[in-house]
């Protein structure tokens, strides 16, 4: 809400809407795992599989699942985290050094936390 606040509105209503964007978001994540999770809890009937080759695919995939769910809930965490930061006025600020995330950064990934530096130097200098 500095300076580049007022000259760079372009049509995107700020504060309300993002933390809505930002809220739906959530819940399609929300949702997606949940989708994850029954899919994994729907292999429960083990006995279909008889053949120990298909049993261990099963497993391989129910552990994607699980990983792909579990990938889900936090990127649910995180974007419930951001909507809250939404209605603060405070999105898109660079958790690590507080400089402004770049609007065209947040459109691709609206969970983004921190600006592209920081991120990289965050996950050990490899991308995201
Ligand atoms: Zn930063």
């Amino acid at each position: 809400m500095r300076r580049e606040g007022a000259a760079r509105v372009r049509g995107m209503p700020k504060g309300e809407d993002q933390a809505e964007r930002l809220a739906r978001l959530a819940r399609e994540a929300h949702e997606r795992a949940e989708a994850h999770d029954l899919a994994a809890d729907g292999g429960e009937a083990s006995d279909a599989h008889h053949h120990p080759a298909e049993a261990a695919t099963d497993a391989e995939a129910r552990e994607r699942e699980l990983r792909a769910h579990l990938r889900l809930r936090e990127e649910e965490e995180r974007l419930l985290r951001l909507a809250e930061a939404a209605q603060r006025g405070e999105y898109g600020i660079c958790i690590d050094c507080g400089e402004k995330i770049p609007e065209a950064r947040l459109e691709i990934v609206p969970d983004a936390e921190r600006c592209v530096a920081c991120q990289q130097a965050a996950s050990g200098g490899r991308r995201r």
